[in-house]
């Protein structure tokens, strides 16, 4: 064990192949991950962190909203948990590392404090949210949401994917939906490890950053209508056109500020996503 005052070194190896290991299921494009929620491969790799944290001694809690929290005892009955985790859900287009080694790195926490034998007085708990992601069914961080208070169960469950498939449905079908009361449980703090997302660190030179400030970029939206006599559309792919003389179409625009640009420079840097609807 180490000296007091000593850094403690986790396995960087095992941490690795770990991450390998997930990475398998639900492969995506390039290299990465297409793992979204509440799919057959969500449900793989849940197992597969399950049976991980099995190993590593834990208990598992399951609530209903299929949030997973592995449980490492502490000497202290008394003592709140301390957790660390994020989601092993990707983004269709996903890479390996984003919120998977925020609960990889968690068990990885765990499974180093068992080779050395070390004992906390808090309990220690690594969680998987579900869908942090929101591609499948919008919005992003529904279930630690859900958590925290800032939507209902019954709204979370009432989200669709774009085939009409229900959260609350989906969740019980994947198997993964538990008994226990979403936000019941009572923290003593709470550490996320997460992939930056904002080209700071690289800017910089450096390996890692810690976070300050959050902000939730939910974005103003407009739909724009027009019509336009056809000849004025140009390149327009929709088959809709032809030997039509008008035809509609609205396009969706969502404006994003990155915070980290704003915390940065105080500027307001703005991303643009657009979307063109045909009708
Ligand atoms: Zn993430």
């Amino acid at each position: 064990m180490a000296a007091i005052g000593e850094n403690l070194k986790i396995n960087s190896e095992r941490l690795w192949d770990s991450l390998m290991e997930m990475a398998k299921i639900g492969p995506g494009v390039a290299g990465g991950n297409n793992r979204q929620t509440l799919t057959d491969e969500d449900s793989e790799g849940r197992q597969l962190f399950l049976d991980w944290c099995k190993v590593a001694g834990c208990t598992m809690g399951l609530d209903q909203m299929g949030n997973m929290f592995a449980r490492r005892e502490g000497t202290d009955p008394e003592a709140l948990p301390v957790y660390v985790g994020s989601h092993l859900d990707t983004q269709p287009t996903g890479g390996k590392y984003d919120g998977v080694l925020g609960v990889l790195g968690g068990l990885e926490i765990l499974r180093t404090m068992n080779d050395l034998d070390i004992k906390t007085k808090h309990p220690i708990v690594v969680v998987n949210w579900t869908n942090e992601e929101g591609t499948r069914f919008a919005p992003a961080m529904l279930s630690s949401g859900v958590f925290a208070g800032v939507h209902t169960q019954d709204w979370a469950y009432d989200r669709v994917d774009a085939e009409g498939k229900a959260f609350g449905d989906e969740l019980q079908r994947i198997g993964w939906r538990g008994d226990e009361d979403v936000g019941a449980r009572k923290m003593h703090a709470f550490f996320e490890l997460h992939i930056e997302q904002g080209p700071i660190l690289e800017a910089e030179n450096k390996q890692i950053g810690i976070v300050t400030h959050g902000r939730v970029c939910p974005g103003p939206k407009w739909r724009l209508q027009a019509k336009m006599p056809i000849q004025d559309q140009l390149r327009c792919p929709c088959a809709k056109t032809q030997g039509s003389p008008w035809h509609g179409f609205w396009i969706e625009l969502r404006q994003l500020r990155c915070p980290t640009h704003l915390m940065r420079s105080g500027r307001r840097v703005i991303s643009m996503f657009t979307r063109i609807h045909a009708t």
